[in-house]
């Protein structure tokens, strides 16, 4: 994802590309981490001091629906993060100390033997958990 295609999206689906939602784009591509809407919330009250929790949370599931974030979770929290590039089937190691990821290109999958029975796939999620060398 970048702020260009983020503006497009917002466009093509009839939303307006407010200075809000400008500043939250432009805070993903900065951060490029995992954020939770509290640390959102934070860096958009840099900007927008009078600005609520709910506007902000609002803004990030639309981001979310639309494909512009995405979300995963642990320790009890979701977090947002800008979408990676769609074009090229990959996993994530996780940093739960600061959020930022690294790319891994081995997908679990191929490691099935077979197919399973009476069950179709239809989609897969894999992700690691750890501590990255700048945080341990
Ligand atoms: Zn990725
Ligand atoms: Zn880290
Ligand atoms: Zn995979």
């Amino acid at each position: 994802m970048d702020i260009d295609r983020a503006l497009n999206i917002l466009k093509e689906n009839g939303y307006k590309y407010t200075g809000k939602r400008e500043k939250m784009v432009n805070i993903f591509q900065e951060q490029e981490r995992y954020l939770t809407a509290k640390e959102c919330f934070d860096l958009m009250q840099v900007e927008y001091p009078g600005i609520s929790f709910d506007t902000v949370y609002r803004n990030l599931s639309l981001f979310e629906t639309l494909g512009i974030i995405e979300t995963t979770e642990w320790d009890g929290e979701r977090r947002y993060r800008f979408h990676c590039n769609r074009d090229l089937h990959h996993h994530h190691l996780i940093c739960t100390k600061c959020g930022r990821t690294q790319m891994i290109k081995v997908c679990p999958m191929h490691a099935m033997f077979g197919k399973p029975e009476n069950f179709q796939i239809t989609g897969h999620k894999f992700e690691i958990y750890g501590i990255c060398a700048e945080c341990g």
